[in-house]
């Protein structure tokens, strides 16, 4: 174990969850976050590019939904307008009754099948099922005053948070909350009868960055290793994605001496958890005839969870890749190759061709279906095995070398 970086990772580690106050894209603290990214991998002698976007971050002070005497626990979806509306509640629970019921103006409900999976961001690009689209826009049609989700548990989708919000949008502009399954039951004999509703929150306009390092001869020929830096909004992000950065902070450490014949990209992207994805946008629409001069692209996310082993996993890598990688992985005891597994920055080098490999923990990736840690403030520094983090480090930089 080489003790220096393990010190470093752990001080890296109290840096990135405990002393930034939260790196949701958009925030003061995200900018921290990429601010000391860049100030410290340029320390290891990498030529830094910061690359700029628009991104709003947003508050809120909670949000009270009544109908006469009786109080309803609700939560203000993540991006949400604000809203005092006191109107009739209406429930809709498929496209069909969407389609049908008027809802102009009034208190909707939505619960039961149409309520059973987050609705994807209005803009995003990467997945979006028609039926998400046609919600959204019957929604936008019909106009309802504000929406009322009750939802179930999605881990899968929505991370480990229960009651998970339906919509998660700052590009949609109906306000919104979100209860759990078990109180929409009880609001459905309300069906009918005038509810109020407030919520207050705030959209603040903001900026965030990527940070792209590189070394190495200026080539056509690129390795390209990316992490997300952001966290969701209430969490500490130690597993997602800080224990990522900070691999990508031993690296650029470990190749600090580095001079090939291949350009090394070393990318802390930035909006992995954020419902626009800004930052991987822009790095899409910087990279977009350059996809083909990616030889690989390394992913780190989800990594260092104390229990288990570090899990590798494989997309379309040629043969010579390949068998380097599995001799590679022979020689670290605590890494296995692992399951392969869609939902993360990867995903977009696979979707432009690219040879990729992710990096995760085995815990993460066989139980992303039934976890309830990411995403929740239970995602912090003590699940994170910084000796984990260590040797994927060193188990990249052989790979790389
Ligand atoms: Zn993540």
């Amino acid at each position: 174990m080489n003790t220096k970086l393990y010190q470093k990772s752990l001080s890296y580690l109290v840096k990135l969850c405990k002393e930034i106050p939260g790196r949701c894209v958009g925030s003061q603290g995200n900018r921290m976050a990429t601010d000391f990214f860049q100030k410290e991998i340029s320390s290891f002698g990498w030529d830094t590019e910061m690359q700029e976007f628009d991104a709003i971050d947003w508050t809120d002070e909670g949000a009270t939904l009544k109908a006469g005497d009786l109080n309803f626990k609700v939560f203000v979806s993540p991006y949400s307008l604000g809203c005092a509306v006191e109107e009739q509640l209406v429930s809709v629970s498929s496209i069909e009754e969407l389609e049908q019921k008027d809802i102009k103006g009034k208190v909707l409900l939505l619960h039961g099948q149409i309520a059973k999976e987050q609705i994807m961001p209005k803009n995003f690009v990467f997945y979006n099922p028609e039926e998400h689209k046609k919600i959204i826009a019957l929604l936008e049609k019909n106009n309802p005053g504000a929406i009322v989700t009750a939802t179930g548990r999605n881990p899968a989708l929505a991370g480990g948070l229960y009651p998970f919000p339906l919509i998660e949008d700052g590009d949609f502009d109906i306000p919104s909350v979100y209860m759990t399954a078990e109180e929409g039951e009880k609001l459905l004999p309300v069906v009918g009868k005038p509810v109020v509703l407030k919520s207050v929150s705030k959209r603040i306009p903001g900026k965030g960055y990527n940070v792209v390092a590189g070394k190495g001869k200026p080539s056509t020929e690129r390795i390209v290793i990316t992490a997300h830096i952001d966290a969701k909004k209430g969490t500490p992000g130690a597993i997602d994605n800080a224990a990522g950065v900070i691999v990508l902070l031993l690296l650029a450490k470990l190749l600090q001496g580095y001079n090939g014949n291949r350009l090394i990209e070393i990318v802390a992207l930035n909006g992995e958890d954020y419902y626009a994805v800004p930052g991987q946008m822009l790095y899409i629409s910087k990279n977009q005839d350059r996809f083909n001069e990616i030889l690989l692209n390394i992913n780190i996310d989800g990594a260092g969870y104390k229990e288990g082993k570090s899990a590798f996993s494989f997309y379309g890598l040629p043969e010579e890749i390949k068998k380097k990688a599995n001799q590679v992985l022979k020689k670290f005891k605590g890494i296995k190759e692992g399951v392969q597994w869609p939902q993360g920055d990867h995903s977009i080098f696979i979707q432009y061709g690219c040879p990729a490999i992710a990096v995760s923990s085995e815990w993460f990736t066989e139980n992303i279906a039934s976890q309830e840690i990411t995403h929740t403030p239970k995602d912090d520094i003590e699940i994170v095995d910084c000796q984990k983090v260590v040797e994927i480090a060193e188990a990249l930089n052989l790979l790389i070398l």
